[in-house]
């Protein structure tokens, strides 16, 4: 079997790649030529723990191939897999141009048939409109050739993609012919030998899932939120909160950490696009509209305590932030808290030295020389009026505490995640801001 990705991106290489894994040929294309010429090079343009070495084994093997041209790869495939972008349009619905192009491709050089599988994350009725731009373009070429169309959303987290493509939660596929659904049987039993399930359903459902997804990850995430910023009005405190719920099964433990809000190129976009897609159908998602204006109060809640901390006032002064990525084990900075935060820190006068282990890069194309980029998160520290944590990276987790505290210029401490024990640190003498928990209220011991 050989198969096309057309997209080469994180959900596209890492497709790809466990596909070839498990002995399919696999040719990726992509219409960024810079970014094809870096993979035939054996050089990944984005951080993904183990891609690479995944990436290198299949190139070796000959399974895996780039290339910047569909028309040729698309000769002898069985099945193209879409998986280019659907970035948010200004009134927040998808906006699906790239997956049609690659559509239209398909229609205009398959030479038999073919199976085109939406990966992309796309509105209900995309489908229906990859069908329609296939179909308009064999029509052209005056041919018949039988296609079929599936919808096979990607659930992978970043910075587990491989992790997660290898060893799924679950496979969710919708498909409406017979054809289609054998196929995708066979390309998926290496994933479902060992009991991961795969569940097949109408194109339509497949579609919805994805959104539904991602928006009840999103729900769970700002109703924490919601509730952490209560607690530090009341006196409560949202670790202890989160426990105490997270054990009923029903709710779970997953998910319900409070934090800086939700970043990253998938849930701020579908969670609009769903938002948009029920407007379009005349139906309020009252709900998710909530979600999202929580969130996005949310990635300003650590400058709003920086700046109270220093009575409305940080001009001049230095900030250290640990963590630039939405989330650890990524590079991806696509809608990241930092990007909102350090805006404002700089609107405010503020200086910035950041300290991020995979995220430099992608920081530098987003503020360029505007702030200082360090190589080591105790660098970040020298001469700076206070420490801001802002993804949770492990070696962030237990740093020395006394050479933080000698290299600030105060022992103040913000925590976006929640990551410190703050009565270890108040023992050390620090002050200590977190998420959920009104600082000014006595340290407990539990
Ligand atoms: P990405 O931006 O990293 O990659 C998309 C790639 O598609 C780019 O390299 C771009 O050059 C390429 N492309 C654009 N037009 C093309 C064309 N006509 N032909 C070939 N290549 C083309 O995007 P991503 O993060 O991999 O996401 C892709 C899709 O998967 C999106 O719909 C996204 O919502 C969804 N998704 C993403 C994740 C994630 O964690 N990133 C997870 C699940 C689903």
């Amino acid at each position: 079997m050989k198969i096309v990705i057309a997209g080469t991106g994180y959900v596209g290489l890492v497709t790809g790649a466990c596909l070839s894994e498990v002995g399919i040929d696999v040719v990726c294309i992509d219409v960024d030529q810079a970014k094809i010429d870096d993979l035939k090079n054996r050089q990944v343009p984005i951080f993904e723990p183990g891609l690479e070495e995944i990436l290198h084994r299949n190139i070796k093997k000959n399974r895996l191939s780039f290339s910047t041209n569909i028309a040729e790869a698309i000769i002898d495939a069985e099945v193209v897999f879409i998986a280019v972008g659907t970035p948010p349009e200004e009134d927040g619905g998808a906006d699906i141009g790239q997956v049609l192009e690659v559509a239209r491709d398909c229609g205009k050089y398959m030479k038999s048939y073919l199976l085109v599988v939406t990966k992309s994350t796309v509105p209900v009725g995309t489908s229906e409109k990859v069908k329609n731009a296939i179909q308009k373009e064999i029509d052209n070429r005056r041919l018949k050739i039988d296609f079929d169309v599936a919808s096979n959303p990607e659930f992978l987290k970043q910075g587990a993609a491989v992790e997660d493509f290898l060893k799924p939660d679950r496979i969710v596929i919708g498909t409406d012919t017979k054809r289609a659904e054998d196929i995708m049987k066979r390309l998926y039993k290496p994933f479902t030998i060992n009991g991961h399930p795969i569940f097949f359903m109408d194109i339509v459902s497949a579609e919805m899932t994805k959104y539904a997804a991602n928006s009840m990850l999103a729900t769970k995430i700002s109703f924490m939120n919601d509730i952490a910023n209560l607690c530090e009005l009341t006196g409560a405190d949202i670790n202890m909160v989160r426990k105490g719920i997270g054990s009923d099964p029903r709710i779970g433990s997953k998910f319900i950490y409070p934090g800086i809000g939700y970043g990253g190129s998938c849930f701020p976009k579908d969670v609009k696009a769903l938002i948009h897609t029920a407007g379009k159908y005349n139906y309020d998602l009252r709900l998710l509209k909530a979600v999202e204006a929580i969130n996005s109060d949310q990635k300003l809640t650590l400058f709003k305590k920086i700046m109270k901390s220093f009575s409305g006032d940080i001009s001049g002064k230095t900030i250290a932030l640990w963590g630039l990525s939405y989330k650890p084990q990524t590079d991806d900075m696509r809608e990241a808290p930092a990007v909102v935060i350090i805006k404002k820190l700089l609107e405010a006068g503020a200086k910035i030295k950041a300290y991020d282990p995979a995220a430099k890069n992608e920081a530098f194309k987003y503020f360029g020389n505007d702030i200082s980029y360090c190589d080591d998160q105790y660098e970040a520290l020298h001469e700076a009026d206070c420490l801001a944590l802002i993804t949770e990276w492990s070696e962030f987790r237990s740093p020395k505490f006394d050479l933080i505290k000698s290299l600030l210029k105060n022992p103040l401490i913000f925590d976006g995640r929640n990551i410190y024990d703050r009565n270890e640190l108040k023992k050390l003498g620090f002050t200590y801001h977190c998420i959920g928990v009104n600082s000014d209220s006595d340290y407990i011991s539990f």
